[in-house]
Order: structure tokens, then sequence, then C-alpha cells
């Protein structure tokens, strides 16, 4: 069936034939794009908080043995302080002059000696956290240094593959250029118009009496007026351009 159009005559089923063969392809470019513009960064960004999750662990770890490092100087001044203290009570004995200040003094030296036993035990103990923290820290920044490895390696892939993506992007274009030529510009227009809005599936095949994109139901009547060829036909539900696999064989 010919149809007039813009005073030039064209068989309008020829045309939905070209469009199903220029569909094909901009879903694979719609496909390709997505992959490309959102689910590649999207990948790399999850990798990346991933990996910055993992870094904020030996942050955790590097402060915790700063802490200690702290914590083990505050123990050591304590003890060089009682030490001292030690030394001083000491050197006091020989002024004192009774027995009963003389006796006082040395009870005081011993209670503060058993103050520096004590001390130097924290500080061993404190040293001993440190060994193992300091154990831990290096094991994880071991792991780090793998981790960050595997990212950037893993990046690299994502990034080989987006370069990709757009190597065939280019290809597909040019052909779907060469075969948007070729088809009547109003309906170019409508059906890319629809691309556009319908996530890159402007089409669709009627199957078993319903729209292949959505599932709607299709009258018996509106199959009819698609196999006439004398307009285009359009889902009700979804508004795709609507065609029979059987008269166009893809
Ligand atoms: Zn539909």
């Amino acid at each position: 069936m010919y149809v007039k159009k813009l005073g030039i005559f064209m068989n309008l089923k020829d045309e939905m034939h070209k469009l199903v063969q220029l569909q094909k392809i901009d879903l694979q470019i719609y496909r390709l794009i997505q992959e490309r513009d959102v689910e590649k960064p999207a990948q790399i960004e999850k990798m990346e908080a991933g990996f910055q999750e993992k870094k904020k662990v030996l942050e955790t770890l590097d402060k915790e043995l700063k802490d200690l490092q702290v914590k083990r100087k505050n123990k050591e001044l304590d003890l060089a302080a009682k030490e001292e203290a030690v030394k001083k009570s000491q050197a006091q004995l020989y002024q004192l002059k009774t027995n009963k200040e003389y006796q006082a003094k040395l009870t005081e030296i011993a209670s503060i000696k058993a103050d520096v036993s004590l001390f130097e035990e924290d500080v061993l103990k404190v040293f001993d956290s440190i060994e193992k923290a300091d154990a831990k820290f290096k094991a994880e920044k071991e792991r780090l240094i793998c981790e960050e490895k595997k990212f950037k390696e893993e990046e690299a892939q994502v990034n080989l593959r987006m370069q990709a993506i757009g190597d065939e992007i280019s290809n597909l274009d040019g052909k779907r250029n060469i075969l948007a030529k070729g088809i009547d510009q109003t309906i170019l227009t409508k059906y890319e118009k629809l691309l556009k809005t319908r996530f890159g599936v402007a089409m669709a095949a009627v199957d078993n009496d319903s729209c292949g994109a959505c599932h709607m139901h299709v009258t018996a009547q509106k199959i009819n007026e698609i196999k006439m060829y004398k307009e285009l036909v359009f889902c009700e539900s979804c508004v795709r351009l609507l065609y029979v696999s059987e008269d166009i064989p893809e």
C-alpha cells in the first residue's frame, strides 16, 4: 500500500522495515550509553567508596597507635617524677634529726618506691600495647597497599571498557546515520522523539495480541490497521510505534 505524503509516494511497510532495523541499532546504542555514562561511573564510585572505607580503618589504627605513644610518654614522665621523688626523699634522710622523723621518711620512701614499681608495670603494659597496635597497623597498611593496587587495576579495566564503548558507539552511530538517511523525515522525527522519552525503545512488536513492550492488549482492529500500512499505529498504553513481526521479519 502506497500513501501519498508531502507529494512523495512512499511505501509505509518499507519505512517500518527500515525503522525496525534502526531500532535494533538504536537500542544497542542506548544500552551502551547507559553502561558508559551510568553503570560504569557508579561501579567506579562504589569501588572508590569501598577503598576509602578501608583507608579509614587504617587511619583509626594510626590514631590508636599515636594515642598509645602519647600515653607512654605521660607514663614515663610520671615514672621519672616518682623516681626523682625517691632521690629527693633519700637525700633528705641525712638532714633529719630524730629517729622518729627518720622512720617516717623511710616509710614515705617505701611508699613512693611501691608507686615506682606500679608505674614501671604501667609503662611496660603500654609498651606491650604499642607493640601489638604497631603490628596491627603494619599488617593493615600492607593489606591496604594490596587493596589499592587491586582497586587501581579494576579502575583501569573499567576505563578501558568505557573507551571501548565509545568506539562501539561511534561505529554504530555511523551505521544508524546511513540507515536514518533513507527513512522518511516525518516518520523519523516521530520515532526519535519516542526513542528519547521511552528509554531507547520507540517501537514494539505485537506479540500474542499484546504490545511487546508494555504487554497491554492490542485489539484485532488495531492489528488490522497496522497491517494496512496506511498510517503509523501506536500502542494505546505506552504510545510506542507498533508493528507485526510476521510482516516485518527482523
Ligand atoms: Zn505498549
